[in-house]
């Protein structure tokens, strides 16, 4: 290369240089855009916001209510779960005045039962843990910005996906909540560490970090955002006779192999958290899952033979099938890997009617786990024709 050349080149890159760093310092590595583009921190702003009036125990305005709802993160739940359910959580936790709201929330969502019968308390702890620790959620915050969870997280999502590689990373949502949503963008709630001194001695000794929980959480939500991005079946609107069940069917394929990449590593086998309290729940749970299934069984081949109320009893399935389908699906999922192998996993990733064929499958090889009889099998194999958007024939 030429001097004049050369000397070109230099003075353009630091023309480009100087561009840059007029346009907000990316150069030196603005870390939070660069790292993980698309996190947004405002639900978490909005939240402790929201928290402040509370503490003063003082209603919020409705335009400071109308704020905090209109934050990233929080304008999705409350859609699902109606903004009085979160004023009343919060005022439960925040407001001095409000000592009993939270015992009479949890009595009245229990006396409902379903899903938000056993999910109140645990929304109401995960704020109150975040309230304990304002320090460790700031300083979470600021680990969000340098360390590049996306990429890593997109990675463990592969594992368990047909799709070579990734377009693009999800954009996520952080707010203060106990859970998290696979919607587009990810909604990511954090309320506090729950990594012991002991559970991260483990991990270092495996080769990970303290990371790697929140990472394969996300990873876990992250699988949910590529495998939807392209659905071999279609999912039919709410209302219709066979909505209930193949609404049912595709939680347990999507949260049972989700919970592989997410709970099977760390509460499991030589998982750094299988010998904590949560995970002996998990295991207590699965020990009842085959029950489980032979039950969902039984009402399959009703339906079959029952196809004037199939519509009645897919909607009774889909209440009696637990925690929207985690444990059952884990179970699946998790005896498909066991017997299969992971690749077989990826082939029906994006389809519920497969999934519960390799399950049966991986079951008869199994020689313990109930297997679905042919009545339920034959009437899955009529939906999936009925509700498949790539022709038969894989
Ligand atoms: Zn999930």
């Amino acid at each position: 290369m030429d001097t004049s050349r050369k000397r070109w080149l230099a003075s353009f890159s630091l023309l480009i240089a100087f561009v840059l760093a007029a346009n907000g310092g990316y150069l030196q590595g603005a870390t939070p855009q660069a790292v993980n583009p698309g996190f947004n921190f405002e639900g978490i702003e909005a939240f402790w916001t929201i928290a402040t009036v509370l503490e003063s125990d003082t209603e919020p305005s409705e335009a400071q209510w109308k704020a905090f709802f209109a934050a990233p993160g929080y304008e999705r739940l409350a859609d699902e779960f109606g903004r009085s359910y979160f004023q009343n959580a919060l005022r439960a936790v925040f407001m001095p005045s409000q000592g009993d709201l939270e015992a009479e929330m949890v009595r009245t969502y229990a006396e409902r039962g379903g899903f938000l019968g056993w999910y109140t308390p645990l929304v109401i702890d995960g704020f109150r843990e975040a309230s304990e620790n304002r320090e460790w959620m700031a300083g979470r915050v600021r680990e969000l910005k340098t360390h590049p969870y996306l990429e890593e997280a997109a990675g463990y999502a592969l594992e368990y996906l047909p799709d070579e590689a990734v377009d693009a990373y999800p954009a996520v949502n952080f707010v203060v909540f106990n859970d998290s949503r696979g919607y587009t963008p990810l909604i990511m709630g954090i309320t506090g560490d729950d990594l012991a001194p002991s559970d991260l001695e483990c991990l270092e000794r495996q080769g990970h970090d303290r990371h790697l929980p929140f990472l394969l959480l996300m990873a876990h939500e992250s699988f949910h955002m590529y495998r939807g991005q392209e659905m071999e079946i279609e999912l039919p609107e709410p209302g219709h006779p066979d909505y209930a069940l193949l609404w049912t069917l595709d939680q347990m394929t999507n949260e049972g192999i989700g919970d592989l990449i997410h709970r099977k590593r760390l509460y499991y086998g030589d998982g750094c958290m299988a010998g904590t309290e949560r995970a002996a729940g998990m295991h207590r749970e699965q020990l009842a899952q085959p029950a489980t299934i032979r039950i969902v069984d039984a009402i399959l081949s009703e339906m079959a033979a029952e196809p004037d109320v199939a519509g009645m009893l897919g909607g009774q399935l889909q209440s009696f099938v637990p925690q929207s389908g985690h444990p059952t699906g884990f179970f699946m999922a998790n005896l498909i890997e066991e017997e299969l192998g992971t690749g077989a996993i990826r082939d029906v990733v994006r389809n519920p009617f497969e999934f519960f064929k390799l399950y049966n499958q991986a079951a008869l090889e199994n020689g313990e786990a109930p297997v679905f009889s042919p009545e339920a099998m034959a009437y899955l194999a009529n939906l999936q024709e009925k509700h498949s958007i790539v022709a038969e024939g894989r």
